[in-house]
């Protein structure tokens, strides 16, 4: 039987380049997608199993982008099995400081990305009657966070995209779900940090702390365990599991 073909977006860093790495190392061949090549293409050294991976090019806001990127990934490794749509931005700004611009980057790339990806691989899942789409939203889906207005709200949306189309899909053999990390030990929030150390004068260490004040085991989430709660969701064993919300949050979501 061929090797399934799993797509994961904003792959080269974080918990999309661990993500890319679980997949491969538990069977599957993986595109990484995300807009720098160079990145992606470290990732694919880092991950070291050649003929299981690609990397292609992809700014997933731009639908001219996102369609070429698909169309060469299905070239190499045949249908999507599985899409992650997992790349996101999260800056921080204080709702009435947020400007138009900040507002729609953040709408484009975390709810506008998911869109365009899932658009890409639903006909033929729908005509196989198979497949597994994976919203990396957060915590911030289910829950409100201070100075991160724009980030949330496209979080909620991706949220309420994962249960509208897994009601659509739920007859067809696929399922549609939303992995809800909490903070998660990641470059983007080592930029949120160093943020809030510039913004505000404290320390990194006092940064670090308004994390993982919230969370109840006191500390970050790692990619790892975002990456094996997609795992489990990609399995045949997880087909009844469609429309959900899974907090990784060490119990701050309930
Ligand atoms: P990173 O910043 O490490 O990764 C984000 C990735 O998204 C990058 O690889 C980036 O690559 C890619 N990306 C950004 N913009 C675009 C774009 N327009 N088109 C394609 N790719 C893009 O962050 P994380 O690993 O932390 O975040 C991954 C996901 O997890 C995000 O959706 C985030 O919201 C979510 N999340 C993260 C949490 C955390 O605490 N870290 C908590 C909860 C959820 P490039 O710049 O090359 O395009």
């Amino acid at each position: 039987m061929p090797l399934k073909h799993a797509v994961v977006t904003g792959a080269g860093t974080g918990i999309g380049g661990t993500l890319a790495q679980t997949l491969v190392e538990n069977g599957y061949n993986v595109t990484l997608m995300g807009r720098r090549l160079e990145v992606l293409e470290n990732r694919e050294k880092i991950i070291n199993a050649k003929d299981q991976t690609q990397s292609i090019s992809c700014d997933v806001t731009a639908r001219t982008s996102v369609d070429q990127a698909f169309t060469q990934a299905t070239q190499h490794f045949g249908q999507v099995d599985v899409l992650v749509n997992n790349a996101g931005i999260a800056p921080t700004a204080p709702f009435h400081k947020l400007s138009s611009e900040q507002w729609s980057s953040v709408m484009a790339v975390n709810l506008d990305g998911v869109f365009h990806c899932t658009q890409q691989v639903l006909p033929a899942m729908r005509e196989l009657r198979s497949g597994r789409i994976i919203n990396i939203a957060s915590t911030a889906a289910l829950r409100g966070y201070a100075y991160v207005s724009a980030y949330t709200a496209a979080k909620h949306g991706v949220l309420g995209l994962t249960r509208a189309l897994a009601l659509e899909t739920a007859s067809l053999g696929i399922t549609v779900n939303a992995v809800c990390p909490g903070y998660t030990d990641t470059e983007i929030i080592q930029t949120s940090i160093d943020q809030i150390s510039a913004k505000t004068g404290r320390s990194r260490e006092q940064a670090l702390a308004e994390f993982t004040k919230t969370n109840p085991q006191n500390r970050l989430i790692t990619p790892a365990e975002v990456a094996h709660t997609v795992l489990w969701l990609c399995s045949e064993l997880s087909s009844a599991i469609t429309g959900q919300a899974i907090s990784v949050s060490c119990g701050e979501v309930m």
